[in-house]
């Protein structure tokens, strides 16, 4: 075995996957304001941007080839609906506008991330109701709300709707309100199997969406079932997404294998905030070798079977790859 890795220009011809600044969709987290760079502090090298600095962060990205971007906002103010989601004025719908006005912008694919706990005062990805003495996350009565969130971002410049709310049913409901509203042409990347993972942490910090009582496991999927993953993914085909976006990557490397040999859309892995900033707590302890774990965690999600990334490294990807 050994002849075929005596030399780097070898091991090249012989290797199996492949990683490009293409394959690689980098997330913004946009803010009201100006000048506006707040670093996230559980996840060093991470911002909030304001739309101003988040043109330049586009153009930067354009420039590096990377595949796209992922928008996610941090609304003025909130409320129990999450209004700000698909008000015309609301800040990713303001991002979109100022992205596609910049040439660059167009080399990449723009990707808004559709849901509600951004901009809930609750923080939960749907409508709250009261069950009981308690409460709980209304499917239904969500569903309206997704799809009126999508049509606003569509309208706005996304080229592609990504909801991640986890609720039933709610790929058909984008679908029919992107069609109704003239929007037929925008696809749905659908979070399809999304687990309730502890690795999103660090992202709650960046999009102050933190769900302010209980937790999402009534809604997202429990991380030891691959095969209701499955059924997962093709319910959102049946309901009509073009592609699928699987969440978190890493401790779910298999369960992407499995949906790979299953169906034959694109599939999308995200490298959540945790996988991020656990790299980057090693890497600032002199533990593990920054260059080499970021190009081997990204490579380890291709060889799964995840046509592209979603990744806080895009960048420094990028870099690395060119
Ligand atoms: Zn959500």
């Amino acid at each position: 075995m050994r002849r075929l890795r005596r030399s780097e220009s070898l091991r090249a011809l012989v290797r199996e996957t492949t990683l490009e600044p293409g394959d690689l969709i980098y997330p913004l987290f946009l803010c009201p304001g100006e000048g506006v760079r707040c670093e996230v502090s559980s996840m060093p090298g991470v911002f909030q941007l304001s739309v101003d600095e988040a043109v330049r962060e586009a153009e930067e990205a354009a420039r590096q080839g990377l595949g796209g971007l992922l928008l996610f906002g941090l609304p003025e103010a909130k409320d129990e609906q999450g209004s700000g989601a698909w008000d015309e004025n609301g800040i990713v719908q303001q991002g979109l506008r100022a992205l596609k006005r910049t040439r660059t912008a167009k080399k990449l694919v723009l990707i808004a991330d559709v849901c509600l706990c951004e901009y809930t005062s609750h923080g939960h990805c749907g409508m709250i109701v009261k069950s009981g003495d308690g409460w709980a996350v209304d499917n239904d009565s969500s569903l309206g709300l997704l799809g009126r969130t999508a049509v606003s971002l569509a309208k706005a410049g996304a080229d592609v709707v990504a909801p991640s709310d986890m609720m039933d049913g709610r790929v058909g409901a984008i679908r029919r309100a992107l069609d109704d509203e003239n929007c037929a042409d925008t696809p749905i990347l659908s979070y399809a199997s999304k687990f309730a993972s502890a690795f999103y942490g660090p992202f709650r910090e960046a999009a102050d969406s933190a769900p302010q009582f209980g937790d999402r496991k009534a809604y997202q999927m429990d991380g030891a079932n691959l095969r209701e993953a499955m059924r997962e993914i093709e319910l959102d085909l049946e309901e009509g997404a073009d592609m699928i976006l699987m969440k978190p990557a890493m401790p779910y490397l298999d369960v992407v294998r499995a949906a790979r040999e299953r169906v034959d859309v694109p599939i999308g892995a995200y490298q959540v905030s945790g996988e991020y900033s656990m790299l980057q707590a090693a890497f600032q302890k002199g533990w593990l070798d920054h260059d080499r774990a970021i190009l081997e965690s990204l490579l380890g999600i291709r060889r799964a079977g995840a046509g592209f990334i979603v990744t806080y490294f895009a960048k420094e990807a990028a870099r690395l790859l060119s």
